[in-house]
């Protein structure tokens, strides 16, 4: 198991007695990630038996309330356990917020911890937020009623060498060093590129988009596949509120997000972010069958999924 994916908080604007607001948890590896912090996140996360003190890296897509809420207490928490050092990444207006909850809320001595806060532009084109030694994360700017980002968290790619090829060559260690150091060797009078030797295989991929409606920007993200995509379907039919506070229905994700994160390689499509009016998800349940959707799951507080 490489990681797990695990889903805090599946409301839009108020929270149920069922669902709560928007979060994300990714584990990965030895590290943690967090996606937004809506309130109560702090409590979900203990009931789905993670730690908090593993996340290095919160990112906001926005500072919509059901975004943000949980933010300041989850830093206070942060504070109290002795974390020294948080890189939390997000819109303008972002650092204000942190300062205020840092200063006003509660008092955040920096000498005891550092808060590293990045605002990120809203750009039409996949923007470089992050990278660690295997992973980069990239955002867009999404079609919100305020500026609002979608994440790609994505593991590098590795190379994989053709076993039958390096034995029929019998390549040695001189060899594979002069690969890794030149991107070519020689054997045998002839020479060879790396990519004649094998083949480079695409690391593992989550997509993130919330709040939005309809953007081609969400596809640069999606380019190429994904192993997981979650993205909001807040209303169910197309109506006015959902083009007005810019959502997402799943009458417009069926009929134009679906088949292009199809086409593309997306794998496992997970919708989130539901209005308060479905009391139940039966509608949708129904739709995915009847449409015969594969791998689109809805989702539910402390969902998860390994990988
Ligand atoms: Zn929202
Ligand atoms: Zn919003």
């Amino acid at each position: 198991m490489k990681g797990r994916l695990t889903i805090l908080g599946t409301s839009s604007a108020i929270p149920t007695k069922d669902r709560n607001h928007a979060a994300i948890y990714l584990q990965f590896g030895g590290e943690a990630f967090l996606f937004d912090c809506g309130e109560g996140t702090q409590r979900q996360i203990q009931k789905a038996g993670l730690s908090f003190f593993k996340i290095d890296k919160i990112f906001i897509t926005h500072l919509h309330g059901d975004h943000v809420l949980g933010l300041p207490g989850l830093l206070q928490t942060l504070d109290f356990h002795d974390k020294t050092y948080i890189e939390i990444y997000g819109t303008q207006g972002l650092k204000r917020l942190v300062e205020l909850a840092t200063t006003q809320c509660f008092y955040i001595n920096t000498e005891d911890m550092t808060i590293q806060v990045r605002e990120i532009p809203t750009t039409d084109e996949p923007y470089l937020v992050c990278k660690g030694d295997n992973y980069t994360v990239k955002s867009v700017g999404l079609n919100h009623s305020v500026p609002c980002l979608g994440y790609a968290f994505e593991e590098k790619e590795k190379f994989k060498y053709d076993k039958a090829k390096v034995k029929q060559l019998g390549l040695k260690a001189l060899n594979f060093k002069e690969l890794e150091e030149t991107g070519k060797t020689s054997v045998g009078g002839k020479t060879y590129s790396k990519e004649d030797l094998g083949y480079f295989q695409k690391g593992f991929k989550f997509v993130y988009i919330t709040d939005t409606y309809l953007t081609p920007n969400m596809f640069k993200l999606t380019e190429g596949g994904a192993d997981f995509v979650v993205i909001e379907s807040t209303y169910f039919d197309e109506n006015e509120t959902a083009k007005e506070k810019k959502h997402l229905s799943f009458d417009l994700f069926r009929k134009e997000i679906y088949p292009i994160f199809k086409r593309q390689g997306v794998k496992k499509i997970i919708l989130t972010h539901f209005s308060r009016r479905y009391k139940d998800l039966t509608p949708f349940e129904e739709a995915i069958k009847k449409y015969q959707m594969e791998e689109v799951y809805l989702a539910h507080d402390l969902m998860s999924f390994e990988f």
